[in-house]
């Protein structure tokens, strides 16, 4: 079955006139890049050539994939907008919440227990809206797109930071929070800075031990963990259209590593074949008709230079396997270095365990080309001298991949195959003799490698490599060995070499058809219900927040001055946190928890104006919320950087704060608070952030002629009574005014589709 083919069709149909338009407006040859995203401009009527890294554009992507973690807040504020169905086709896929721990099978059905009411919970709301339901256990969502989804020239955005996976299938796909979700899902324009373009080409073939895992691996290196950092990275070249299909999404997906908003590669024959091979033969004949429009313009390959902000060539003939890691996956190690890197800097060599597959690496190239390393091994008497794991990206790849023999291979040198999802790629691994101090080393083929990334040990030293070289180092147990020249004594005794790794593409017995795990939605049905348990700790139903009331905010009392660094992080703190991420009220209990009050120096610790008490910030907010008319929180510079957390915005709504008053705001945690109905202020004159004092009532006046670019005064009365009085910008456009006096973005869809019904 092809999933949405009716939204591709109309897709290509409307390409050949897109471009045409666009050239005209444009006047200047075309990256690939640019193809796809002024084709999914969101009035594209109203398109014009946009400033790379400085406009704000709004798009329309093609669909939306959520993850079960980051699924749970955005459906629930979706169903607050009362629309019938998602306006994109979307897919949720329950692939982050299981635990690896015992084998496929037992952690598969530990899962269902745990997660019980999330998957229920899911699978009854994906229902309802015709949302695509993956069960646990049919893989991970990355892999899950690429092998149903993706479709060159296309342009989704997923709630998971290696979206950009599909860039493999020559799709713009970006990794985004929650909250641009629902956006997107309701039916509005989706913001994003118009990307900078950096331009490589891949020059020469990979051969030998080598594969696509070293060519993201050596640019991880080169541009470092930021240096991708609000640019789309655009593949070409001669080496490019000589990796498979699989091999691009790897280097995709570990774009993200960079900073990068997304990679992608132009169509050719090896997504042709990959989208043959997992049948879908219309979008590879469509994709082939539109071919000149799913790559740049002659002159973009003639001169890169002129046409890219930044333009890097690498030769694949002259790359060498990579190890990158410890702790970070841009320090970049050439396999013939690492001898001398590991002595420099004392890295501990004994890897304790090394683990293939992820939504990165789990591919039929990947995993065949591993398995001819164990056989190869197998038959000179060699066995592994770490523990082996196995995560296969999807039930697809398993399913074909023991078929093969291949997972028979790595059990038989005591590898063991964990269910087909995030695992310890996320630390959901239980690692068995788990000792959080113990200093030791392991080596993946996953992305990340951030310290206790995998198993929660911040002594773990996490290195990164392909799976053929993860796969020798386990053979030979030091993160040392270097299959390109050393020797492993066997068990004869006798020093022997492993053979290059071989393998194929695509599974010549081709996918087979197997129960995948998806869940169709079966919309329409008189009896959909949302199934949330009243008493559930992880699962809340959203209420709307109330419309603004039309009158000035008065007395309201000061929450937190927090003083320095305030990021979504210090806003709504990870960790234990997560677990909570569906339910308002309880991860509310969170807010502000790492923001420093700066009148003591200290966290979650402050004055309670109403007994004189000191308490946490949570509490007091409630307090305020309860018993006065809410309150007000102050901040300093770029207030809300870091990750878009939609909760680090919904969570002072749902504690009755109504203005955020900062010296400035980072740019998406502002319109994140927007959107909730927060107003956000920021001080004309930054030193008047001093004048304001502990004990402080806040009144905010100038709400009755709320304007695009009017000021709004601020008044402080402070304990002894004596009042200051100073003026406040804002950054709210008409629509925006909206949502405030709407009390949400949410609120106005809402009313638009009660007008409409
Ligand atoms: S396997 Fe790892 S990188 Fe991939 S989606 Fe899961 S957690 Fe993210």
């Amino acid at each position: 079955m092809i999933f949405d083919l009716e939204m591709i069709e109309s897709f290509y149909k409307r390409l050949d006139s897109t471009i045409l338009d666009l050239r005209k407006k444009l006047n200047h040859p075309l990256t690939l890049s640019e193809k796809i995203l002024y084709s999914h401009i969101y009035q594209q009527s109203q398109a014009k050539s946009y400033k790379r890294g400085i406009d704000y554009v709004d798009f329309r992507p093609d669909r939306v994939a959520m993850q079960d973690a980051t699924a749970q807040m955005a459906i629930l504020q979706f169903m607050m907008a009362g629309k019938e169905t998602t306006a994109v086709p979307t897919s949720v896929h329950c692939d982050h919440l299981i635990l690896a721990q015992s084998g496929a099978v037992a952690d598969l059905k530990s899962a269902g227990i745990t997660n019980k009411e999330v998957y229920e919970f899911l699978s009854s709301v994906c229902n309802k809206y015709d949302i695509g339901f993956w069960k646990p256990g049919a893989g991970i969502i990355h892999q899950i797109v690429l092998e149903n989804y993706a479709f060159p020239g296309g342009m989704m955005i997923g709630t998971d930071s290696h979206t950009p996976n599909a860039g493999g299938l020559g799709m713009v796909a970006i990794g985004v929070g929650g909250a641009d979700a629902v956006d997107v899902l309701a039916g509005m324009g989706w913001e994003l800075k118009f990307p900078k373009l950096i331009g490589i080409r891949l020059t020469g073939k990979l051969s030998g031990w080598t594969s696509s895992k070293d060519i993201i691996l050596k640019i991880s290196g080169l541009l470092t963990v930021k240096g991708g950092t609000g640019s789309i990275i655009e593949y070409f070249g001669e080496g490019a259209s000589s990796l498979s299909c699989t091999g691009k999404a790897t280097i995709c997906n570990m774009g993200a590593e960079t900073g990068a908003t997304c990679s992608v590669f132009s169509f050719d024959n090896s997504m042709k074949d990959y989208l043959v091979a997992t049948g879908r033969q219309e979008v590879a004949d469509l994709a082939e008709k539109n071919s000149s429009h799913l790559k740049a313009d002659d002159e973009v390959y003639a001169d890169p230079s002129k046409y890219f902000d930044q333009f890097i060539e690498i030769n694949l003939s002259e790359l060498e396997p990579y190890i990158n890691g410890p702790f970070t996956p841009d320090l970049a190690t050439p396999i013939s270095m690492m001898k001398e890197a590991a002595k420099k800097n004392q890295w501990p060599i004994d890897v304790e365990a090394g683990l293939i597959g992820s939504c990165t690496n789990s591919s039929y190239e990947d995993i065949s080309r591993a398995a001819s390393v164990v056989k190869n091994a197998i038959s000179q008497k060699l066995v592994a001298k770490s523990e082996f794991k196995v995560t296969p990206g999807s039930e697809q790849i398993r399913s074909i991949t023991e078929r093969d023999g291949f997972l028979k291979l790595f059990r038989k040198i005591g590898g063991e195959v964990f269910a087909n999802a995030c695992g310890p790629c996320i630390g959901q691994w239980a690692r068995k003799d788990a000792d959080n101090k113990k200093v030791n080393t392991i080596i993946h083929s996953f992305n990340r490698n951030f310290a206790k990334r995998n198993d929660g040990n911040p002594n773990t030293y996490a290195f990164v490599a392909s799976p053929e070289i993860v796969t020798a180092i386990v053979l030979a147990g030091k993160l040392t060995f270097n299959p390109l020249t050393d020797a492993i004594m066997n068990s004869d005794g006798k020093p022997v070499m492993l053979a290059e790794p071989e393998g194929m593409d695509l599974p010549p017995e081709g996918f087979g058809n197997i129960d995948s795990g998806y869940q169709k939605p079966v919309h329409g049905k008189a009896d959909d219900k949302i199934i949330i348990d009243p008493g559930s700790d992880r699962l809340q139903l959203l209420t709307p927040f109330a419309a603004w009331d039309g009158k000035d905010f008065l007395n309201l009392p000061l929450l937190i001055r927090a003083k320095g660094k305030c990021t979504t992080d210090h806003i709504s703190m990870a960790g234990v946190w997560l677990k909570y991420r569906g339910h308002l009220q309880n991860i509310s209990e969170n807010y502000m928890i790492g923001a420093v009050n700066s009148f003591n120096d200290q966290t979650n610790k402050i004055l309670n104006q109403l007994t004189g008490s000191y308490d946490t910030v949570p509490s007091v907010a409630r307090a305020y919320r309860d018993s006065v008319s809410g309150s007000a929180v102050v901040g300093e510079e770029n207030f809300g950087e870091g990750s878009s957390r939609e909760h680090a915005a919904m969570e002072p709504r749902f504690l009755g704060v109504k203005v955020v008053l900062v010296k400035s705001f980072a740019r998406i945690h502002e319109t994140n608070l927007k959107k909730q109905g927060v107003l956000t202020l920021t001080f004309v004159n930054k030193d008047d952030y001093n004048k304001i004092r502990e004990g402080d009532r806040i009144d905010i006046t100038g709400l009755t002629d709320f304007a695009a670019g009017s000021k709004l005064t601020v008044t402080l009365t402070h304990t002894d009574k004596s009042k200051e009085k100073f003026q406040a910008n804002h950054s709210y456009n008409e629509s925006q005014i909206e949502w405030f006096k709407a009390g949400s973005a949410l609120n106005i869809i809402r009313k638009s589709n009660s007008k409409n019904g």
